[in-house]
């Protein structure tokens, strides 16, 4: 085919990489590119606190399908197509190095998102992506051959191919209904925990670097650091949490018990030994003035506090009761959820376009031809990390190769 018209929607991530991947592939044609906003990229902007959490250093897409809450089976075949080896690649011809930090999260050498942005906006000058901003969709009407696009300036725009990466924004999903989409109902993942009444908040800003949190109601847990706020909790085991129990979450109006146990790492038996030891051999020293195992001071005499014991209490003084609530203490401290956080961090949506109504292998609808889907518009959201950018690129390299070929 030559001389065809693509319409790609919304100047994000997935947008922008659908544009590019389709202008450099099928260069007789055109690919317009329209974002109802003045500004372009605006997450990409603000991602990874300034930096951009491009991908992450995990090259395994059996592996990688693992972060991803909603998605999981549906990314794998893409994943073996385009992972974050040819994100890094991509980069990196186009003048952009990332760097390995020791989490495995991936950044531009710079430390700065612009630095993204810029590559992303040349590469789609050099395809000659016509990009127009401040140009909204209202409306979509299938034709026989296409698509007949109503433009917030009152215009109509005609295409043969529709990719819609629209992100979460709720104004889009009435339009894709109307071409015959299951909308799967949108709820917000990643994170904080608030925990009103939680006795460690005067703790703020105390971290440990190994926890398991768990939700007992919902039988679901995640282990990793745990940072305690002015809030509640957070951290990544916190966030990791609030993504695979979403929709539960949601369902119970963010209200409900977690559990912290800050040293899985270590056994009943164990925690018993080290305790019993302290008491034999430091049986004259202050429990508070050192904490006997791989815990912050301070969290270590507010677990004492919690078990009414003064800091200032000789080990030869614990008794058999006062050591069974600490154990209790350390391995599963009991708090109330009562709402949840968003801050400054990292946060997605789950839900979206329901996944088997999607071709994954072109990204192409299974009800209308002609349209394309790519990024967080799909019922598609990883785990923080990296792991939403990889979505947007992968789905949107895909769907730019596949809109030019015949179906
Ligand atoms: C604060 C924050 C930090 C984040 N940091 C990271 C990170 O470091 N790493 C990571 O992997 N993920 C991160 N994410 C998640 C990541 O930003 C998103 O998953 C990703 O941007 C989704 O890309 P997208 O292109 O699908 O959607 P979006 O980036 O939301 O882009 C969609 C675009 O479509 C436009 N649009 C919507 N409707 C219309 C319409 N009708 N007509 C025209 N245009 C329209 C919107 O204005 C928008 O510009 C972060 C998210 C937030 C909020």
């Amino acid at each position: 085919m030559s001389n065809i018209i693509y319409v790609v929607v919304g100047g994000g991530a997935a947008g922008f990489f659908g544009a590019i991947s389709c202008a450099e592939r099928f260069t007789d044609d055109k690919v317009i590119l329209l974002e109802k906003h003045r500004q372009l990229l605006s997450k990409v902007r603000i991602s990874g606190g300034g930096r951009c959490n491009v991908t992450h250093a995990c090259f395994d897409p059996k592996l990688l399908v693992k972060n991803y809450p909603r998605g999981s089976k549906e990314l794998l075949g893409p994943f073996t197509r385009f992972h974050p080896s040819d994100t890094i690649s991509w980069f990196e011809k186009r003048g952009v190095k990332l760097k390995t930090e020791d989490d495995g999260r991936m950044f531009p050498t710079t430390d700065s998102s612009e630095t993204i942005i810029a590559c992303l906006q040349n590469a789609a000058r050099k395809a000659k992506v016509d990009v127009r901003t401040e140009t909204g969709i209202d409306q979509i009407n299938k034709k026989e051959n296409g698509f007949e696009l109503s433009l917030s300036d009152g215009t109509v725009l005609t295409c043969h191919r529709l990719l819609v990466a629209s992100g979460s924004t709720p104004k889009m999903y009435p339009l894709l209904e109307k071409l015959g989409h299951t909308i799967v109902p949108l709820v917000p993942s990643l994170f904080t925990f608030n925990i009103p009444d939680s006795p460690f908040l005067e703790l703020a800003g105390i971290s440990v670097p190994q926890a398991k949190v768990t939700l007992p109601h919902l039988s679901q847990e995640q282990t990793g650091p745990l940072l305690i706020t002015h809030w509640g909790f957070s951290g990544p085991a916190v966030l990791k949490l609030s993504a695979w129990a979403a929709r539960e979450l949601h369902q119970l109006n963010y209200k409900t018990e977690v559990k912290i146990n800050w040293l899985p790492s270590l056994s009943v038996g164990e925690l018993q030994q080290v305790l019993s030891e302290c008491k034999q051999k430091q049986a004259a020293k202050q429990m508070g003035s050192e904490p006997p195992l791989p815990l912050p001071k301070q969290l270590w005499r507010k677990i004492l506090s919690l078990a009414d014991i003064i800091s200032e209490a000789r080990w030869s003084t614990l008794s058999n009761q006062q050591m069974q609530t600490l154990i209790t203490l350390i391995h599963g401290t009991s708090c109330q959820i009562d709402g949840k956080t968003t801050y400054k961090q990292e946060f997605v949506t789950c839900g979206g376009i329901s996944l088997n109504e999607v071709n994954f292998k072109t990204m192409e609808s299974r009800r209308c031809p002609g349209l394309f889907f790519a990024g967080e518009v799909l019922d598609v959201d990883g785990v923080t990390g990296g792991f939403n950018f990889q979505n947007a690129w992968t789905t949107g390299w895909i769907a730019g190769q596949s809109m030019g070929v015949e179906s």
